[in-house]
């Protein structure tokens, strides 16, 4: 694994640092051109296009804003849904803006036919409808990254339900003004279209400079920019006119890609805040890799010191048993490979129930700890000891014939017998070992059988009055 990353590493190159800085700006670059994308039309038509032109087509007009305002109506449910279960407070705010705009938009289009009659009844719910949902927005934006709003709050009708009477109101006061002689004045009409202009603007600006740039607030930031140059269109435009259609289509863009950002958090975390960019994932990946990397390394760690205390004995550091049967099989399946035989010494050291009572049983396990150093420097680095019980050992002679294997036993029965031990306050004292000794092959194929032919071969060193090694 690690090779591998490393020779990746030597053939591909990453790429410079400069070329990442040209991409990122020049990606910066194309983002700012998008989110202009509707002042180049409205460029077009405002050099290119006769503003005395018309289109006016009411029956257009009302399918156009009943379409807009079923959209709405439905927006604005995926929204709450989404603050229902995120609780995000720019998400109440979302709710909040798409409701108050489909309360008062819908009014534009029921009063198409006034157009005529009283034409700031038909004209005024636009631009209010826009300044509502703006100020709305720009108070989304503000609560950004705010903590979640607590779960009772989410769906307690009573705060819905003043917001709609609130609109409710706007609208009742649109229609005031419509009637009254401030209506006519061209203040009421840019007072709001340009405030909605101001605030949106207002809106992107904070975004910049707050440098917020997770993907689903940059679709919020084009949406609201797009929303700021519809106002722009609607105070160039003139009631039917091309740049006045063009106006409605662009709010309608930058309303249907606010939903687009909205669908997206429903589909995923249900939250604007935790959707989060592709740099950021690949940095949250690679550190989630890491910190597997290294809880991988720990655990093979802690398995191999767990493999080595299954092994080995704690007291003497010699195998045990199993391992020590494991080694046999492995030289069993060399000798029928081909190889040389192997010999096997079962050792039991002798009268140590007496050491143990005379001396205690720390001295006992000290006199063990010491015989096997013993067994360790009369054998080849290759050969091994086990413990196999309390004062009872086996030592493994690959590739060593019988006679070999006699001449180790004797030099650990010679030099154990040399050794002298001392326990405190007592004339030092020395221990004897019996050996039994078996080969593959002449004393049979099996382990049972080596085994087997050792032990007696023990025993029968034990009945010669012990301190003693026999082959045969
Ligand atoms: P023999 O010559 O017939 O083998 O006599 P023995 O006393 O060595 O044999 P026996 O089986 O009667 O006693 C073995 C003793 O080994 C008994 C036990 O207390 C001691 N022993 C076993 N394991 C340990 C150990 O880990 N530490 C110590 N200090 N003593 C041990
Ligand atoms: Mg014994
Ligand atoms: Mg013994």
């Amino acid at each position: 694994m690690s090779l591998n990353s490393a020779t990746s590493a030597a053939v591909i190159v990453e790429p410079s640092a400069g070329i990442r800085h040209v991409t990122q700006i020049y990606g910066r670059l194309l983002l700012i051109g998008f989110a202009l994308a509707p002042a180049y039309l409205i460029a077009y038509l405002y050099f290119f296009q006769d503003p005395s032109l018309k289109f006016e087509n009411h029956l257009f007009h009302e399918i156009a804003i009943a379409a807009a305002t079923l959209e709405g109506l439905f927006v604005t449910y995926v929204t709450w849904q989404c603050y229902r279960l995120s609780g995000e407070p720019i998400l109440r705010w979302l709710t909040l803006g798409f409701a108050g705009f489909v309360v008062i938009y819908t009014l534009h289009g029921v009063f198409t036919g006034f157009s005529h009659r009283n034409i700031w009844l038909f004209l005024l719910y636009g631009p209010a409808s826009r300044l509502v949902m703006s100020i709305l927005l720009l108070v989304g934006l503000l609560s950004y990254k705010s903590p979640p709003d607590p779960v009772a709050k989410r769906s307690d009708p009573w705060t819905w339900l003043t917001w709609l009477i609130g609109f409710l109101a706007v609208d009742l006061f649109v229609a005031v003004i419509a009637y009254s002689p401030y209506a006519a004045s061209l203040g009421t009409r840019l007072s709001m279209e340009g405030g909605a202009l101001v605030i949106s603007l207002v809106n992107v600006g904070l975004m910049l400079w707050r440098r917020i740039r997770s993907p689903l607030m940059l679709i919020f930031g084009i949406s609201v920019m797009s929303f700021a140059l519809s106002s722009l269109a609607f105070i160039l435009g003139k009631p039917w006119n091309h740049m006045w259609w063009l106006a409605h289509a662009i709010f309608a863009g930058g309303f249907f890609l606010l939903s687009f950002g909205v669908v997206q958090a429903f589909h995923t975390t249900r939250s604007f805040s935790t959707i989060y960019s592709q740099d950021e994932l690949m940095a949250r990946l690679a550190e989630a890799k890491a910190r597997t990397e290294a809880a991988l390394q720990e655990l093979q760690h802690t398995n191999q010191k767990l493999e080595h205390l299954a092994a080995i004995d704690p007291l003497t550091g010699a195998v045990n048993r199993r391992i020590f049967l494991e080694r046999v099989e492995t030289e069993i399946g060399r000798v029928k490979r081909g190889e040389a035989p192997f010999s096997l010494l079962a050792l039991d050291l002798d009268n140590f129930k007496r050491i143990n009572d005379t001396f205690g049983h720390q001295v006992g396990d000290s006199v063990l700890k010491a015989f096997v150093q013993t067994c360790l420097e009369a054998i080849r680095p290759y050969d091994g000891v086990a413990r196999v019980g309390g004062e009872e050992f086996m030592v493994l002679l690959p590739q060593a014939a019988l006679d070999v294997a006699l001449m180790v036993g004797e030099r650990i029965r010679m030099s154990i017998q040399g050794t002298r031990f001392d326990a405190m306050g007592t004339d030092p004292f020395s221990v004897t070992v019996s050996i039994g000794i078996s080969q593959f092959g002449q004393d049979g194929n099996s382990i049972d059988a080596l085994l087997r032919a050792a032990d007696q071969r023990l025993y029968r060193a034990k009945s010669h009055g012990r301190n003693c090694v026999i082959a045969v």
